[in-house]
């Protein structure tokens, strides 16, 4: 480290201090160059005196002066190597046990190498523009553990408790492929999936936290997660919940019935649709399976019609509309001679017009016909959507009469996809939640304001 400059102390060296911003409680003893684009600054406090932690008299009286190295914010530019030369005081109330005790300042914490500015900046840096760690971390010229560590005490702070709503709304989502890993009991199947909280309010009036915005993530999707993440909140944010929007999942249900025992509960009706699609290509794949003896191709009827299935009536065009009809007709052997295709398709329609209704007379009128479609068609694979329906017929009264969906956070997914592409994956899951919470809550806010 050769001083090719130095800054001679005085006037020279406050105005330094100004630069750096820290004139309040520091000033520059020193500053050299020690390359073409770093600086060796060394700093003191400019209170002399300071009062014990331990009895509170303040003392000047001076035991050393070690000299410590932190890390801080680059300053226009150059990398700053800061020194702080600390005091360390003798405590002048001769009954206290402390001794002698080092001053502190709130720009650094105690014990710290990392100035709280420069713990601020990293974690903002990683959270705002979804980088890695490591990038942020070696662009500041700190240790990943720091930058990590610091990311967290961002975290507690950014994260606020959970807006109030009326409508909650539980989903979960994929978070990763499934993998295996060891442990102490042998192998284990990582769980890939988060639960995400999400204000399901359509309230303009509850402000920027407003609808859609998420609450809260936790990993995994069982019954105990969901309880747990509603009894760690405020008995106000609970009591204030009436309605739940879930996915048609016993152990959800479960867990709010256990945490909110007054709040009613909705099924999402879009969740219900991808239920019957699947139920009609069961019965394309049985009826195909059965009649050829193989799996469909592109040579069968059946098959190519199999997106036409799925597409819903109201949607179709007369050539469209034409195709399909054409793929029921039991007279023509090449179609489907069981029915059974026709009589499946029918069922998914019929689900549909009841969940696109809304009021009660109505609602009732066409459940009875789609119960009336499912004991025509007669088919294991009917039966089973017709079950879940009974099953979960007063959630999914309450989501038809009371308009409700589970609206996800506006690029909630993509988000969730940037991160785990950031950190090429993830082992731990409270660090991919918290990546995932923290991007959201750094960014989300400028948006909402706007
Ligand atoms: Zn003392």
């Amino acid at each position: 480290m050769s001083e090719v400059t130095s800054v001679p102390a005085g006037v020279a060296v406050s105005a330094v201090s100004v630069v750096l911003g820290i004139e309040d409680d520091f000033g520059v003893v020193s500053v050299a160059r020690t390359g073409p684009d770093q600086v060796r600054v060394v700093i003191e406090q400019l209170p002399r005196e300071g009062p014990c932690p331990a009895c509170g008299v303040l003392s000047a009286r001076v035991k050393e002066r070690p000299l410590v190295r932190l890390h801080d914010l680059p300053a226009s530019g150059q990398r700053v190597e800061l020194w702080w030369h600390q005091r360390r005081l003798v405590c002048a109330e001769a009954l206290c046990e402390r001794g002698s005790f080092t001053q502190t300042s709130d720009a650094i914490r105690q014990r710290a190498r990392v100035t709280q500015r420069l713990r601020d900046q990293l974690a903002r840096s990683i959270a705002r523009s979804n980088r890695a760690v490591s990038e942020v971390a070696a662009e500041y010229g700190v240790s990943w553990p720091t930058a990590h560590r610091a990311l967290i005490a961002g975290a507690t702070r950014w994260l606020p408790e959970p807006a109030p709503t009326s409508r909650l709304g539980i989903d979960e989502t994929r978070a990763r492929s499934v993998r295996w890993i060891t442990s102490d009991a042998g192998w284990i199947r990582s769980d890939p999936w988060m639960t995400s909280f999400v204000d399901c309010s359509t309230d303009c009036t509850s402000g920027p936290a407003g609808s859609g915005s998420l609450l809260g993530l936790v990993p995994g999707r069982s019954g105990a997660c969901v309880r747990d993440w509603l009894t760690a909140q405020t008995p106000e944010f609970r009591a204030g919940i009436d309605l739940v929007v879930i996915d048609p999942s016993a152990p959800y249900a479960s867990g709010i019935r256990a945490a909110l025992p007054q709040a009613r509960i909705a099924v999402d009706k879009w969740h219900l649709v991808s239920l019957a699609n699947q139920m009609v290509t069961e019965v394309r794949q049985r009826v195909t399976r059965t009649r050829l003896g193989r799996r469909g191709t592109t040579a069968d009827r059946v098959w190519n019609n199999r997106l036409l299935l799925l597409t819903g009536a109201d949607h179709l065009s007369d050539r469209q509309w034409d195709r399909l009809m054409a793929g029921f007709d039991t007279t023509d052997p090449t179609a489907d001679p069981t029915g059974e295709l026709g009589a499946a398709w029918g069922v998914k329609e019929r689900l549909r017009l009841l969940l696109a209704e809304t009021e009660p007379s109505t609602i009732r009128w066409r459940l009875a016909d789609f119960y009336d479609a499912v004991i025509d068609a007669d088919m294991p694979e009917t039966t089973r959507l017709a079950v879940t329906v009974q099953a979960w017929w007063p959630a999914i009264l309450t989501a038809l009469t009371e308009q409700v969906s589970n609206a996800r956070t506006e690029g909630f997914n993509r988000i969730i996809k940037q991160v785990k592409r950031v950190g090429c994956g993830y082992r731990n899951m409270i660090n991919y939640q918290r990546r995932i919470l923290t991007h959201i809550a750094v960014t989300r806010p400028c948006r909402s304001t706007a």
